[in-house]
């Protein structure tokens, strides 16, 4: 593997060139065709499973995708309202993913004594307990799609996120992307 700094020359000597038009225009130019909220997780990369560009994405990565609720004002809080304001993105996917670590904790009440920053920013998640009949595996599946439905609640109360709503100019879905697969699952909004 190529550490950071080896990956960077070869796209200057070679993804650059082959992109020299995309990037004279990105350089003055910032119009993305969505937000993506997702995990922080390696194994998601949004311009990956999406097949977009440099340019095409606006993105909010955290760990869980989560967003908060609305009245923080945080770097993420801060993110949505530009993207939604002024980039005038006409979709937001929020998504999830299966084998999630942040997930995984809440699910099977890990012990994140620990992680104290990493159990407060869970916290967040208003993750409630399922069933406990389920298997663990089960129970992290349920978690993930809970915490995606939950997440698009949250950012449709945002103002910004809520008046472009309601005028038809924004439109909003939960994604479960299947790492080992590929697939993603569609999560409908509440
Ligand atoms: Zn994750």
């Amino acid at each position: 593997m190529l550490t950071l700094a080896e990956g960077h020359r070869l796209f200057e000597r070679e993804a650059y060139p082959a992109d020299r038009n995309l990037y004279d225009e990105l350089a003055t130019n910032h119009r993305p065709v969505a937000l993506f909220i997702g995990c922080s997780d390696a194994r998601v990369v949004p311009e990956v499973i999406t097949s977009t560009r440099p340019g095409e994405l606006f993105v909010i990565r955290t760990a869980g995708n989560l967003v908060p609720p609305h009245g923080s004002v945080d770097a993420i809080a801060a993110s949505i309202e530009y993207a939604v304001e002024v980039l005038e993105v006409p979709e937001i996917v929020v998504c999830g993913h299966s084998a999630c670590g942040a997930m995984t904790s809440l699910a099977l009440d890990h012990d994140l004594s620990m992680l104290p920053t990493v159990a407060g920013w869970l916290a967040t998640a208003g993750h409630k307990r399922g069933d406990r009949a389920l298997s663990d595996q089960e129970a992290v599946a349920q978690a993930v799609h809970a915490n995606v439905v939950r997440q698009l609640v949250n950012i449709a109360e945002y103002p910004s996120v809520r008046k472009r709503l309601t005028a038809g100019h924004l439109t909003l879905a939960g994604w479960i992307h299947d790492i080992g697969t590929g697939r993603i699952d569609i999560v409908a909004p509440k």
